[in-house]
């Protein structure tokens, strides 16, 4: 069986990003709630023109609304799931928490990429997404700051926290990655 795993860090550590090559390469639902969201704005769908404006602004889009959209995908495997920006506060925490009861999948490894806020900034900035402006990129950044970060000591004291040095050579992150998963 395939450990659950859940990428933790701020905007532009590259969570994405590790959390696609290493679902690609061991086949797990890659299950990223930004990239979900992006999708049902996209799509023009009524949730998508509920969030639009929030997502753009860098806020955090309503705790109940993304739950629904966890919820529905986690259904969709019992075959191990990547999770990546999701949970982003401690309301989302315990509610992950009661799903991943109800439907008997624990979730095994939180990886924790970690980068300097300048290289944060200028990662974003060249990526160029619409919610990536300087105004947005602060506001993201003080949210991670002061309502997700805490969740760092929240999955240290379950156990499953593993810290990750971002600021490297890709390949050399998902080797460790990879290792890690072994261990
Ligand atoms: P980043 O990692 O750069 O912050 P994401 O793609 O993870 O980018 O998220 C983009 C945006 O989608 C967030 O700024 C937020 O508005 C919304 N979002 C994504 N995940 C969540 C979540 N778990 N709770 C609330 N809002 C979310």
């Amino acid at each position: 069986m395939k450990k659950n795993i859940l990428f933790l860090g701020p905007p532009g550590a590259g969570k994405g990003t590790q959390a696609s090559i290493i679902s690609e390469c061991f086949s797990y639902l890659h299950l990223s709630t930004g990239e979900l969201l992006r999708q049902e704005v996209e799509n023009k769908t009524n949730l998508g023109a509920q969030v639009v404006d929030i997502m753009n602004s860098g806020q955090l889009v309503n705790d109940a609304l993304v739950l629904e959209i966890v919820k529905k995908n986690l259904s969709l495997t019992n075959n191990g799931w990547i999770l990546d920006g999701y949970p982003r506060n401690l309301s989302q925490a315990n509610s992950l928490d009661e799903v991943l009861q109800s439907i008997n999948q624990p979730l095994e490894i939180v990886f924790n990429l970690s980068v300097e806020d300048d290289i944060l900034v200028s990662r974003l900035l060249n990526r160029g997404r619409k919610d990536d402006n300087e105004q947005t990129i602060r506001t993201r950044l003080k949210i991670y700051k002061e309502t997700t970060a805490p969740l760092i000591n929240y999955f240290k004291g379950m156990n499953i926290l593993d810290d990750i040095q971002g600021d490297r050579d890709l390949k050399t992150i998902s080797k460790e990655i990879k290792q890690k998963m072994a261990s």
